[in-house]
């Protein structure tokens, strides 16, 4: 039930909402569109052209990842964010060793810290407070 559409900057075609590109003439959402884009379609002969964006994938890896962490606290499932903070952690690292977006890398590398430090946390003081329960609540027979 996707009601929402990306509509193709290129071709005015609709697409779905998380398509990376256009499924009728293959452009690449996210980047301009060169003024050729309207005369020459990829794969139709004209060699692609090396696209020139400075979107760094680990660095924005790193911010969704460190956004999950954090959001994981707010569904009160401060261990289900761990393994995105510490993902977060490495694409960060690898965003800001690779440099091209050194901004969004430190973003995402101080969101997934910042997230997996409250997630361990928060994990931390749930598993003393389940250690704590009363046996009563929980019959496991012994
Ligand atoms: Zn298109």
């Amino acid at each position: 039930m996707s009601l929402q559409q990306k509509i193709c900057p290129a071709c005015g075609h609709p697409n779905e909402m998380f398509a990376e590109a256009c499924k009728n003439c293959g452009q690449v959402f996210g980047v301009p569109v060169p003024h050729w884009a309207h005369y020459y379609r990829p794969g139709v002969g004209a060699p692609m052209a090396p696209i020139a964006t400075q979107t760094d994938g680990f660095a924005i890896a790193s911010l969704i990842l460190g956004i999950f962490s954090i959001a994981s606290l707010c569904i009160c499932l401060g261990f289900v964010g761990i393994p995105f903070g510490i993902l977060g952690i490495i694409f960060g690292y690898l965003g800001l060793k690779k440099g091209l977006q050194r901004g969004l890398a430190i973003t995402g590398l101080v969101l997934s810290i910042v997230g997996l430090t409250f997630d361990v946390g928060y994990t931390v003081v749930l598993a003393i407070g389940v250690a704590n329960q009363p046996t009563t609540t929980y019959s496991v027979g012994n």
